[in-house]
This record gives structure tokens, sequence and C-alpha cells, in this order.
């Protein structure tokens, strides 16, 4: 196997491992790192019908992890990839109407993050292994609700790690609430903040900036790291799916062999959708990647015209985990189509921090070929909820139905008859209300666990889990801090 070496995407001369991109998370100068080049996946298309998941996943990521071993990746694969899936199939697809929705959410949280997240502790804990870390790793995170929840339930338990979450104490929803003051195992400590997310976030910064701090966890053993979305060891995992996607429709003959297939991603950071352009990259046949915003459609725009300009209101949607107006892993796809220039990316980096926005150049937007952009309004994204389920009886969340609807919209364009694959990035139980009431608007009156057993009675399928569990869990995590408290919490919580 080849080796791949990663690079930031803002400073040619940082070079390293994959196992020291994982532990390091963002290059020091501030950029991401991005694979030298993408591995091709060379597999016979019948061999890859047959692939299980986690059979998958192994022959994607020994591909781009080439520093981890055999041994290494198939016990991080089997870790992760295990019963805490309610499904075998890990990321089953459903044929609704016309296309086919990646269910991108049986695990422990039961959103897409989970995907990466359940695996990322194991990678992390065997990078560190490998590099003769021998501090415990601490992760710092801030949450405006979902990663922190997935951080907590894949770090929960895992030898030679904490995990502190920082969330903002009136600015999550009852349930993200929930769901994280519940969670269970010794190595966790979740925090309230009187505060906003941003409070939280720039609490988390300071704390990983200060160096003294640094010189006293590692005098006591621990060192800190991140879960956050533009960690390598997030985006890769992330591949496995649309290879395995590809993979079961060769296996229901629902396509020829090489038949290409369109991808359509519900995107807010373009963490999702740049792991589909790898896919892509390794030899899937992929034709259009298909990137779905809500109102706030700045990427939409983006590739419309060729100008990334966050300057414009933030718009509170249905689908929060799509209101960004910064979509960080987007550098990456920059520094692909800047053909690897580290320094035109880091001045476009520096032009959208100072003025909020940038512009392509002739050549670059021409390498964007491949990606088409739409949006879909608040209304539409109900109508679309709504409308599928009606034809269907499948019921979809928020965020897939906006990416349902600019799939719908794209094809009555185009006239487009080519198989796609939706990703489905959040089960309709994490966002009952407006699921519900997009069905009929009669169901606002209901309760929240009310709503989950009538969505159960109309899908005809079982109330999950994750949401079964905190209907009657106990509070474990009552920790309530005042923004310059924060560093406090994590003193007191490491002993320091
Ligand atoms: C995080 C998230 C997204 C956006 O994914 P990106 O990788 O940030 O583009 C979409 N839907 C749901 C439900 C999410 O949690």
């Amino acid at each position: 196997m080849e080796e791949i070496r990663y690079r930031s995407t803002r400073n040619e001369k940082d070079v390293v491992t994959a196992s020291q991109a994982i532990l390091n998370g963002l290059s020091r100068d501030g950029g991401l790192y991005m694979p030298e080049k993408i591995p091709a996946l060379d597999i016979v298309p019948a061999v890859l019908a047959g692939l299980s998941y986690q059979e998958t996943a192994y022959e994607v990521m020994r591909r781009f992890y080439t520093d981890f071993t055999e041994e290494e990746l198939k016990y991080c694969i089997a870790h992760a990839y295990d019963s805490k899936f309610d499904t075998e199939e890990i990321a089953p697809l459903a044929e609704a109407d016309g296309a086919y929705y990646l269910e991108l959410f049986h695990g422990p949280t039961i959103a897409f993050k989970d995907m990466a997240l359940s695996i990322l502790p194991y990678l992390m804990t065997t990078a560190a292994k490998k590099n003769e870390i021998r501090n415990e790793i601490v992760i710092l995170t801030a949450t405006s609700g979902d990663t922190g929840k997935a951080a907590l339930a894949g770090f929960a338990d895992v030898p030679r790690t904490k995990i502190i979450v920082f969330f903002p104490e009136d600015g999550v929803s009852p349930v993200q609430k929930k769901q994280m003051v519940t969670q269970k195992g010794d190595n966790t400590f979740v925090v309230g903040v009187r505060g906003n997310f941003d409070d939280c976030q720039s609490g988390v910064k300071a704390m990983f900036g200060d160096k003294g701090l640094e010189a006293e966890l590692d005098r006591k053993g621990y060192q800190f790291s991140s879960a956050n979305s533009i960690n390598i060891g997030r985006l890769i995992p992330q591949v496995v799916y649309y290879v395995y996607a590809y993979g079961r429709l060769l296996a229901g003959r629902k396509i020829r062999e090489g038949e290409a297939i369109h991808v359509v991603v519900p995107t807010g950071n373009f963490g999702n959708i740049l792991a589909a352009y790898l896919a892509k990259g390794m030899g899937i046949p992929i034709e259009r990647l298909i990137c779905a915003s809500n109102d706030n459609r700045v990427l939409t725009d983006f590739f419309e015209t060729g100008v990334y300009d966050k300057n414009r209101p933030f718009v509170l949607t249905s689908s929060p985990s799509m209101d960004i107006l910064i979509s960080s892993n987007l550098e990456r796809l920059i520094y692909e189509i800047a053909g690897k220039d580290a320094e035109k990316t880091s001045a476009l980096m520096e032009r959208l921090k100072s003025e909020g926005r940038y512009e392509l150049t002739a050549d670059m937007r021409e390498k964007l070929g491949d990606f088409v952009g739409g949006s879909a309004a608040e209304a539409e994204v109900s109508a679309e909820i709504a409308g599928v389920y009606q034809k269907t009886g499948y019921l979809l969340d928020t965020h897939t139905a906006v990416a349902s609807k600019v799939y719908r919209d794209y094809v009555g364009r185009t006239g487009d008859a080519k198989k796609a694959v939706i990703a489905s990035t959040a089960s309709p139980y994490k966002f009952t209300r407006s699921v519900m009431t997009a069905v009929d608007p009669a169901y606002g009156a209901m309760g929240d666990f009310e709503l989950a057993d009538a969505l159960s009675r109309l899908s005809k399928t079982e109330v999950p889990r994750a949401i079964e569990e905190i209907r009657s869990a106990e509070v474990l995590h009552k920790t309530v801090c005042e923004v310059d408290g924060m560093e406090t919490e994590v003193r007191r919580f490491l002993g320091l």
C-alpha cells in the first residue's frame, strides 16, 4: 500500500502522517489536513457488492490511514460499528419515491455525526499509542447541541480518555439538553454555561491556546484534543458510507457495474459532501455532487456565482444543523481546486476572515463542474415531508427533506434520470415536532414524548432507543457555570 501523508491547506511544509493529523486535529497554521493524493479504491464491483459495512470501512480506511496496522484498524472498526447501531447494516438504503435514502441515523444519537464519532475515540487512542503519547487525552468541546451528545456517546468509558462538553444552558432544545445531562460514564463531564454558543466556543478556544495551562496539564499527565468536524479522523470514516451505498445498489441490482449515480447531501459545515467528493476521487462513479442548503444559502450562491459571501443575515430554520454561514470544510475543496496551492488557499481564507467574502478565479470555478448547489425554503421543506409521506408512507427529517426537495428541483430542471443517493442525516424522531406538524398542523398540540409515539404509529417504525432512554433517565450532570468560570470547572474535574 502506498503511503499517504497529510498536508496543511495553508502551509505546504506541514506534512504529517495520518495518525499525527488525527492527534493534531487542526494544523498549527490554522489550515486543515488533506491527503496528498486520493488513493484509488481498485476493488472489482462484484467484490464491492459483497462487502459488509465493516469490511467496506476497512478497505477505505486502510488506503487513507496508511500508518495504522491491519490489526489496529480492524480493532477500531469492530468497536465502533457494533450493537450500538440498531441495525446490522449500519447504514441501510431505503428506496422511496424514486430516490435512495442512505439512512445515517441508526447510531446512538440518531443523527449522522455518530458515523464518525463512534470511531474517532478508537482512532485517537490508537494514534496516541503509536506516537508514544503517554498523556491521557482530554477532549474539550463546545456544542450547540448535536455534536456534544455524539462525542459524549463516542468517548464515554473509552480507556485513557476524558471528555468535557460545554453547552449554552438556555441555548439547546430540551431533548438535546436531556440527552447530554443524562450521559453515563466516569470519564464524562457536561457543563451548562450561562451564555450563548459563541461564549462556549470562545472559552474552549482560550483554553486550547493557553500555554501555561498546557504545561500544567502535561505535568498531571493530560493533554487536550478536539473532536471537531475538521479532524481527518472524522472525514475519512464518512467516505465509507458512500462506497458502501454504491455496493448496496450493485448488490440489489439497482444499477449496472460502472453506472454513474448522483449524491445529494444536506450541507452545513461541508464535511459530509466533501466525503462524497473523496469517494468519487477514489473511483466510485458519482457524477454530480448536489449540495443542498436551507434558507442559509451561502453555498448555493457560491456554486452559482463563484463568490463566497457570508455577509448576510443568519436565518434560524427547522434544520438547525445546517444553519451555518462559514462552512469550514469548504477550505479543503478550495485547496484542491487551487491545485493544492497552500498560499492561494491561505490568501482566500484571510480574505474571508477580514472581509467576510472572497471570489474564485475562472480557473478554479471550472474545476467545480461536478458540484450543483440548491436550496429549499422553510415552506418547501414541510411540503416535501408531507408529500413524500403521503405518497409512500416514508417520513423524512427536516434536514433530509431539504436535500430531497433540492434533488426533486434538480430533476425537474434537467430531466436527469440517473439514480440518486440522498444522505439522510437525522432520524425524524430527532425533530419530531417539525416533522409531525408538517404532516398535520394539529399535532402541534401534543407534548414531545406523545409526538414520538404518534410518529411511531404514523411511520410504522419503533421509537429508537435514544428517545426511550431519555424518557426516564436520571440527570447525572448538574453543573452550571458563568462564562468566566469554564476553566475553573475543567480544573475541578481534572484535579488540577
Ligand atoms: C451536522 C449535520 C448536517 C451537516 O453536515 P456537514 O457535514 O456539517 O455539512 C446535516 N444534517 C444533520 C442532521 C447534521 O447533524
